[in-house]
């Protein structure tokens, strides 16, 4: 599989979460031109497991999906409900043990565990494990993060090398993630510690967008200005179709978010002439296309109409219908990134 296109060009990668992008098939994601998806190691950790999804032959023969399969580490989920107290378990120098909410079976994320379990997946790309905390944090519990993220990411490359033959000979590829919260001297530090240790790609990490809502330009522009130009720069939850413009300009060339999906559930689409709420008492009569500058299958056969009335009568085809038109857009718009640059 040739993964270069990662470093060079622009792409929307819309999150399977559980190893599906909810309401879709894998025919049906790949008409609308996607190349590449985000899998959660944490959810399919839980279920059905690595073990499982390697005994069945890795994620992208499951999804029969011949696009790239990227993984995250789990490190934000996890981290974040471990920090929020919303799961039992304790994070560690070494990582974090946890309990799953729905077994309460004991789990143990490492840096180790968890590239084995991105390898048992059969990810085309990995990520390292990272110390995420919370948007408002102290400098001092900042800066652990920052430290305890490139210890993990140097011993995930270490792991990733020894045990597996790293990139060369599993021909995937590595990429880490940059940490520092709002503390533009410790983005810095991050990034450049990341950059001395080497790897395919560095992920601007934690949160993305601000209390207001607005993109963290300062702190993303401090982490393009300390890596390579040539890897990956993935700006991991962007997010906004507005916010991936921005984020482009800054320099990042990979972007995913749950919105395009989440939005589709509840009813709001994107389109050439602004957002759209399919629920609304006015689309009951309205029979033109979702967004007529759309040729996705949802824009091509039916009316808001009709979409409506599906909506409102709980049809999954509507959700369906919503999903595909919604990633569509975005795989429009980063079409349209990719030709002006
Ligand atoms: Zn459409």
């Amino acid at each position: 599989m040739n993964l270069d296109i990662l470093k060079t060009k622009y792409l929307f990668m819309p999150d399977a979460t559980r190893g599906a992008v909810r309401y879709l098939t894998t025919k049906q994601l790949e008409e609308t031109k996607t190349e590449a998806l985000v899998t959660n190691t944490l959810h399919l950790l839980i279920h059905p497991g690595p073990d499982v999804i390697q005994k069945l032959g890795g994620i992208k023969k499951m999804m029969n999906w011949k696009g790239i399969v990227f993984t995250d580490s789990g490190g934000f989920q996890l981290f974040s409900l471990l920090h929020s107290k919303k799961w039992k378990g304790q994070v560690h120098e070494n990582g974090a043990t946890f309990l799953s909410p729905k077994e309460g079976n004991t789990y143990e994320l490492t840096p180790e565990t968890s590239i084995d379990i991105q390898m048992k997946m059969g990810s085309d790309v990995l990520v390292t494990l990272d110390d995420c905390r919370d948007a408002k944090i102290s400098k001092k519990e900042a800066s652990q993060s920052v430290e305890r993220t490139v210890k993990w990411a140097k011993r995930c490359k270490e792991h990733f090398e020894k045990e597996y033959g790293g990139s060369e000979k599993t021909g995937k590829l590595l990429t880490c993630v940059v940490q520092g919260a709002n503390y533009l001297d410790l983005r810095k530090e991050c990034a450049k510690e990341l950059v001395n240790i080497g790897f395919d790609g560095y992920n601007f990490g934690g949160y993305v967008v601000d209390e207001e809502g607005e993109l963290v330009v300062d702190e993303m522009e401090t982490v393009i200005e300390n890596i390579p130009k040539d890897t990956i720069r993935y700006a991991m939850g962007v997010g906004k179709p507005e916010d991936i413009l921005k984020a482009s300009k800054i320099g990042y060339n990979l972007f995913d978010t749950v919105l395009v999906t989440r939005n589709a559930r509840h009813g709001t689409v994107y389109t050439s002439e602004g957002t759209l709420r399919i629920k609304n008492k006015d689309m009951a009569l309205d029979s033109r296309p979702v967004d007529p500058n759309c040729k996705c299958e949802c824009c091509k056969n039916y009316s808001r109409a009709y979409i409506h009335h599906m909506f409102k009568s709980k049809e999954a085809t509507a959700l369906t219908l919503l999903t595909i038109h919604n990633l569509t857009y975005y795989q429009n718009l980063i079409a349209s990134i990719n030709s002006d640059n």
